[in-house]
């Protein structure tokens, strides 16, 4: 049933032009949740956006975009970190460059919609995570959370729209080259979920970029 209620949320979202739109749904949808209001997330993830490419180290080509999810629920990215780090024997961790938290683990800390910077501080190539050769030069965004299982929160799309937007610019990378891991390895995985709204998510990628509350516009 919430599948489908976002689902039918895209065109609406269309029809109106986007940013009013768009920009309604978190809020209603932060009302919700008690902790952090998504409103203040959502101004610390520009602030990081902001600064996120200016790094110590050189930027990578990318030309793919991967959105990934943990399939467990309570995960965070220092636990990803240690996964990564024993099971690939990967010694910088996490083998996605961002992770979008769901609120469940250390929810103050790491908020509902929260976009934390992973392999993306180290600009290395993610090697484990599918046959490269599908995906070269991608960039892995993973969502914290079992969308196999439970839909993506509103806050959370919100979120990977936002980042995803902001790297489409900078490296200028087509919504054709925007996709799921499923999308790459095809049977091979569900990831990121039977649940993950894939229609919807490009969808928005496509409507007009949503305006910054703070700033009035012309
Ligand atoms: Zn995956």
């Amino acid at each position: 049933m919430r599948r489908r209620r976002l689902l039918t949320h895209a065109p609406a979202a269309l029809a109106l032009g986007g940013a009013a739109a768009l920009g309604l749904a978190p809020r209603r949808a932060a009302a919700r949740t008690a902790g952090v209001p998504y409103e203040q997330t959502r101004a610390r993830n520009r602030a990081m956006f902001e600064g996120m490419f200016e790094l110590d180290v050189p930027l990578l080509p990318y030309e793919w975009i991967v959105v990934h999810h943990t399939a467990a629920e309570y995960a965070t990215l220092e636990g990803i970190d240690r996964y990564h780090r024993n099971h690939f024997g990967d010694p910088l961790g996490a083998e996605y460059h961002f992770v979008i938290n769901n609120g469940k683990k250390r929810p103050q800390e790491k908020p509902l919609g929260l976009v934390e910077q992973a392999r993306w501080r180290y600009q290395e190539w993610a090697a484990h995570l599918f046959h490269p050769e599908r995906a070269p030069a991608s960039c892995a965004i993973c969502l914290i959370g079992n969308f196999e299982q439970r839909a993506l929160p509103e806050e959370m799309l919100d979120a990977l729209v936002e980042l995803t937007r902001v790297l489409m610019a900078r490296f200028e990378i087509p919504a054709a080259r925007v996709t799921t891991h499923r999308g790459v390895d095809k049977r091979l995985t569900q990831c990121p979920g039977k649940l993950f709204p894939r229609e919807e998510f490009l969808a928005r990628l496509a409507a007009p970029a949503v305006v910054d509350d703070a700033e009035p516009h012309a």
